[in-house]
């Protein structure tokens, strides 16, 4: 269990920008830095992870973050969520194999404004909220 400094330390090392500060993904959305985009409409984006941990490795994001996680609005997050699993299902019936889809960032359980649970997500290193869809192997779980 940690103590409340190294809480506090944790949660230092790990502070996202700023809300008005662009994310990684913000720049992918706005094309100033490159990606492999599966698939794009108004309100989110499937573009393939730059470091795939399966054959199949790719997020989905809601395009307009607002606040501090990045919570999308709940349309786009709506939207979001469909398309990933419609693409997983699609995957899936092209490979014959597993295909998972993980959440992972800002939990759903949380309020959006609970900056300490959100900051302390594990692993998390990107602040725009984003679904990994991970498949074209059998996967283990966790799956990552
Ligand atoms: O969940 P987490 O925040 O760690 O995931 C961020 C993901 O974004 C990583 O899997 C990373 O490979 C991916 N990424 C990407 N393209 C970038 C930067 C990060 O696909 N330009």
């Amino acid at each position: 269990m940690a103590s409340e400094k190294e809480k506090a330390q944790q949660v230092a090392a790990v502070r996202p920008p700023a809300a008005d500060q662009p994310t990684i993904f913000d720049k992918i959305v706005s094309k100033k830095i490159p990606a492999t985009i599966l698939f794009e409409d108004s309100t989110a984006l499937a573009f393939k992870d730059i470091s795939p941990q399966a054959p199949v490795h790719f997020l989905v994001i809601p395009k307009k973050k607002t606040g501090l996680t990045g919570s999308p609005s709940k349309k786009s997050f709506k939207r979001a969520t469909e398309w990933s699993s419609m693409m997983a299902r699609t995957d899936a019936r092209q490979s014959s194999t597993s295909t998972c889809m993980c959440w992972e960032g800002a939990s759903l359980k949380q309020p959006w404004a609970d900056t300490e649970a959100c900051l302390l997500a594990p692993g998390q290193s990107v602040f725009h909220v984003h679904l990994h869809v991970l498949g074209g192997k059998q996967l283990g779980w966790p799956p990552c």
